[in-house]
């Protein structure tokens, strides 16, 4: 089956199951762990409790050979209580940071349960540092709070708040927005320059003095499907979101490369000749890892927001059958084109009930669960593969030569197990 031939009856109007209950999730300090690595010359200040320091420090491992580029500051009792003036205490040690740190150039304050909890205002916090601090350094805030959110709303939460400061430009340019791994970025980049379109920038940039404007004739790709405040934020400022299935497997790669191709203008003969060897590439390297995952069933709990395209790339392009694909929110706009493509038969499923969601994945048995970290470990003792969504964000996936690489994350529980079933037996 090829890209340009999407199923029957895809799953656009599929009905949705509405959950709304407890939830199992990281929240969104943790895009901090991939947003500090790509921006080069950025600090995330975490304004929280001890919990969220603990949380970045498990999650990010300790660093030991850099200056960090991420911290906390603790918001002790007496901040909580409202005994102690908690914005100026702030504005002091952003000071020494910065004094200690010239290398920085932009800061987070990033907001978490407790600052939200005592309504610290980092939105005024954050114009106050930056009258003292710029030209230097921006300091801009967003919140990672775990209330009702998802990890990977960090990172929408990020670019989101880098948007309304973006210079303004008339130019006719493509945006990639989304943060991926330098090398993926530099591949996507490259093939877009073969096409002839020359005329890109990226958000987030890698450092802040990089070229990134937006007007009414930035057309923009997104490479996450989670970013749909960013989206949002783009939009008012005049730019055009261009919808497509996201770049994952040859397949998706290649339907998010043609929708770009096709509004830029670049003709068929360009297309197929920047594309076909890549495309083979990533075709065969799929092929191989999807002999483990062929015939196999596979079960989404909501975490990460990549679950559609992700169910739609392991069915079209490896073979598997989706029993249940669950995320934390479905935007049509944005995993529109991926839902055309998901063939119809899954249980597609909005928010969580994370009771409920069990009791049917015990139910179906899959061969692989897709899960936080929370829910992996008791179903591993149930006796069933599970494959942890947090590793999808932090692993290059995208694009094509990291095809393989997104079946092999798949495969290699279903290995693992069956490597296992063999050494019990
Ligand atoms: Fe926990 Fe909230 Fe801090 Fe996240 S922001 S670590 S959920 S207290």
């Amino acid at each position: 089956m090829s890209f340009d031939t999407p199923p029957a009856a895809g799953c656009r109007d599929a009905p949705i199951l509405k959950q709304r209950g407890q939830h199992e999730v990281f929240c969104g300090l943790t895009g901090i762990i991939w947003l500090h690595r790509k921006m080069q010359d950025a600090f995330f200040l975490v304004v929280g409790s001890r919990t969220c320091a603990h949380l970045l420090q498990s999650a990010a491992g300790v660093m030991i050979f850099a200056e960090p580029r991420f911290g906390t500051v603790i918001l002790e009792e007496t901040d909580l209580a409202g005994l102690a003036d908690a914005q100026d205490e702030l504005e002091r040690e952003v000071a020494r940071l910065l004094t200690r740190r010239p290398d920085i150039r932009q800061l987070f304050l990033v907001g978490s349960c407790p600052s939200e909890v005592i309504k610290l205002d980092l939105a005024r916090a954050a114009e106050r540092l930056t009258l003292t601090h710029s030209p230097h350094v921006r300091v801009l805030n967003y919140s990672g709070s775990g209330i009702e959110t998802t990890f990977t709303q960090g990172e929408d939460a990020c670019l989101a708040s880098m948007v309304p400061t973006l210079p303004e430009t008339d130019a006719r340019q493509l945006m990639l927005v989304g943060a991926l791994p330098d090398v993926v970025e530099d591949q996507a980049l490259e093939l877009l320059a073969q096409m002839g379109i020359e005329a890109v920038c990226v958000l987030p940039t890698r450092r802040r003095d990089d070229p990134l404007s937006v007007g009414p004739n930035t057309v923009f790709a997104l490479t996450q499907p989670f970013l749909g405040d960013t989206l949002t934020a783009l939009e008012r400022r005049g730019a055009r979101h261009l919808p497509a299935p996201f770049p994952f497997g040859e397949q998706g790669t290649t339907a998010w490369l043609r929708a770009v191709a096709d509004e830029f203008g670049v003709d068929d003969a360009t297309f197929e000749r920047v594309t076909a060897a890549p495309r083979t590439r990533a075709a065969r390297a799929v092929t191989q890892a999807a002999e483990t995952l062929a015939g196999k069933s596979v079960f989404f709990f909501p975490d990460s927001q990549l679950e559609i395209p992700l169910a739609r790339f392991l069915t079209r392009e490896c073979g598997m059958t989706a029993i249940e694909v669950g995320a934390p929110f479905i935007h049509k706009s944005i995993v529109g084109p991926d839902l055309e493509l998901l063939e119809t038969g899954p249980q597609l499923a909005e928010g969580q009930d994370v009771d409920c969601q069990l009791d049917r994945c015990r139910a179906a048995r899959p061969d692989l669960t897709v899960c936080g970290l929370g829910l992996a470990n008791p179903l591993e003792a149930e006796g069933l593969a599970t494959k942890w969504a947090i590793e999808l964000v932090f692993t290059p996936v995208h694009f094509y030569e990291q095809a393989g690489d997104l079946a092999g994350l798949f495969s290699r529980p279903l290995r693992r197990r069956a490597a296992l079933r063999l050494e019990a037996a």
